[in-house]
């Protein structure tokens, strides 16, 4: 015997539901596309994974499209710089000897390593808000100089 099922409609093209994800689909595709979705599971996945993709961009344009910001650490008090900014933390590196080998470090408040690497800085694309600290490492791990940093 011959099961039938409901039939649930043609799916929709990649580029409709694309289109949809970033509100951009014609008024008379909208309403039919709506209704689909409401029986087609397979779709509501693909808009949902359409989504995250448009999101993920948006945020990647926005975050390139804004200008990086230099941030001068001083060793006294913390230094306060905005987040979901692209960053380059510059410490302040007067009256220390710099060895090639000295290293850079940036934490988290929990002390989690964020970010390691050469001097002369750090650059970052974005901060989440919270504080952190840097840390100028020489070669053999010895904390030479400490920065706090407040990114709000
Ligand atoms: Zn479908």
């Amino acid at each position: 015997m011959l099961v039938t099922t409901p039939n649930p409609g043609r799916h929709f093209n990649d580029d409709d539901v694309e289109r949809y994800s970033m509100g951009s689909l014609p008024e008379e595709l909208t309403a039919p596309f709506e209704e689909h979705l409401l029986i087609c599971e397979t779709c509501r996945n693909r808009v949902r994974e359409s989504d995250d993709f448009v999101h993920s961009m948006k945020a990647a344009v926005t975050e390139m499209g804004k200008p990086e910001l230099t941030v001068k650490l001083a060793t006294v008090g913390p230094v306060v710089a905005p987040g979901g900014s692209p960053l380059f933390l510059l410490p302040d590196l007067s009256d220390l000897v710099v060895a090639p080998t000295d290293s850079v470090e940036l934490t988290d408040e929990l002390g989690n390593s964020t970010w390691r690497g050469a001097l002369p800085g750090i650059h970052v694309t974005s901060l989440p808000i919270g504080r952190y600290r840097v840390r100028i490492h020489a070669g053999a791990g010895e904390v030479l100089r400490e920065y706090s940093l407040h990114i709000q």
